[in-house]
Order: C-alpha cells, then structure tokens, then sequence
C-alpha cells in the first residue's frame, strides 16, 4: 500500500471528511478480500491554516498561495508521501505552478470528478463551488479537456453559491435556508440542460446530498478520496 499525502486544511471540516473516507474504504477493501477487519490507510496530512490562505486567495495572491502549498506538500513527501491529495478544488488553480516542483504526483481532483461523470454517461454538467473555481478557467477548462460541456449558476446564483462556502460551510455551520438556496440553484442547473452536478468544492457534500438533485451529484471529496484509495492500493485494488 502507497503512503497518500493529504495536503488539507481548507478547510479542515473536508479534510476530516477524506481522512474518514479514506481509512473506511481501504478498510472496506482488505476486509472484502478476506484480510482481516483491522487495516486503515498509511495517511500523512499537512493542515493549513485556511485564514491566510483565505486572504491570498481574495488578494489575488496566487504565487504566495502557490508557496503553501508547495511547502506542504514537500512535507508530506519528506513524512514519506508516494503521491498527494490537495483537499480542495479551489487550490487546485495553483497546480501547474507547482507540481514539478514538488517530486511526486498529484490526483488531480477535476481528473478524478471527469472520469466519474463519464463513466455516469453525463456530457453536460453543472458545476458549484467558490468563486474562483466557477469562474475561472482552471476548472471547467478541466473538465472540457476531458470532453465535457460545464454549466454555471447565474451571477447572483455564483455569489450565494460562493457566500455560502465562506462564510458558512468551511466553518462547519450548516443551515436550512442555505440547503434549499442550494436546492434550488441545482434545480435551475438541470433545468439549463444540466446532466449531472459537480460539487466542486469540498464542503458541499456536507450541506446538499444525492436527495437534493434530480441528476447525478457528483461529491468532489468522495470521489478524490475513493481515487486516492484506488491509487494507493495499486494493483491489489
Ligand atoms: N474547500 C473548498 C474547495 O474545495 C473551498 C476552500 C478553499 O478556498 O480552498 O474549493
């Protein structure tokens, strides 16, 4: 089994998420093959503190945010990390800055997200997350080289969307208004022709589930963990 190198903190309410997913798959793995009920994964995490991570991102300090990340995840490699897992979307805008730099590879979490929704037989998706992850091209520029058509919700939409991870989800408050504001951007999503949601921001998962959409939702922290887990189990997956 491969060390996984999680690279969390922003915010740590997702980075526990894909610890837990994490040590449940592998454990559902060596259980399923007969290998005895004790196993969980070999797991080095460098948490981040998100508040000056926050600020970078809305300074538009992206070659400091870059350094961070870069930082952690030299860490994680020197702890003994065979590959890393950056627990968020947003960063991943930073990614090509970095990942030559750093020695092993990166999951990347839009890679990890496209192949499921392919495998879904979803073309058009509908993407949520910050800001900087609906409207900048490092994302849905993703996804489309993996051939896939990305929608977004409406300017007024995005700014809710984006109001509701920052000032709510990463600090773990999860609130009623907010699941149906949530709901119903979802609804106007599939109603613009939307196949399939991408929850790209690792939060969601923990405000909306699968009975909060009337397409496939596709929980980025899920499915990066589960990829993580695939990866690190190599063959024996
Ligand atoms: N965890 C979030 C994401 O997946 C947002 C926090 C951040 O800006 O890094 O994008």
């Amino acid at each position: 089994m491969k060390m996984i190198g999680l690279i969390g903190g922003m915010s740590w309410e997702s980075s526990l998420e894909y610890y837990r997913i994490i040590n449940e798959e592998v454990a559902a793995h060596f259980s399923r093959a007969g290998e005895g009920d004790l196993h969980s994964a070999e797991v080095v995490m460098v948490s981040l503190d998100f508040a000056p991570i926050e600020r970078m991102q809305a300074d538009g300090e992206w070659a400091a945010a870059a350094d961070a990340i870069m930082r952690a995840g030299r860490q994680c490699v020197a702890a003994g990390a065979d590959f890393l897992v950056l627990c968020t979307n947003t960063m991943h805008l930073v990614l090509p800055d970095i990942e030559r730099r750093v020695g092993v590879p990166f999951l990347h979490i839009a890679d990890a997200a496209a192949s499921r929704v392919k495998a879904a037989h979803a073309q058009t998706v509908g993407l949520l997350g910050t800001r900087f992850t609906m409207e900048g091209d490092f994302y849905a520029g993703r996804l489309a080289d993996h051939g896939l058509s990305v929608i977004t919700p409406e300017s007024s939409d995005r700014e809710i969307v984006d109001r509701v991870i920052y000032e709510e989800l990463v600090q773990g408050k999860l609130l009623e208004e907010s699941r149906k504001e949530y709901r119903r951007i979802i609804a106007s999503l599939v109603e613009a022709g939307a196949e399939g949601i991408i929850a790209g921001c690792t939060e969601i998962g923990l405000l909306v589930n699968q009975e909060d959409s009337a397409v496939p939702l596709f929980d980025t922290t899920r499915i990066h963990a589960e990829e993580a887990v695939r990866h690190a189990l190599g063959s024996r997956a």
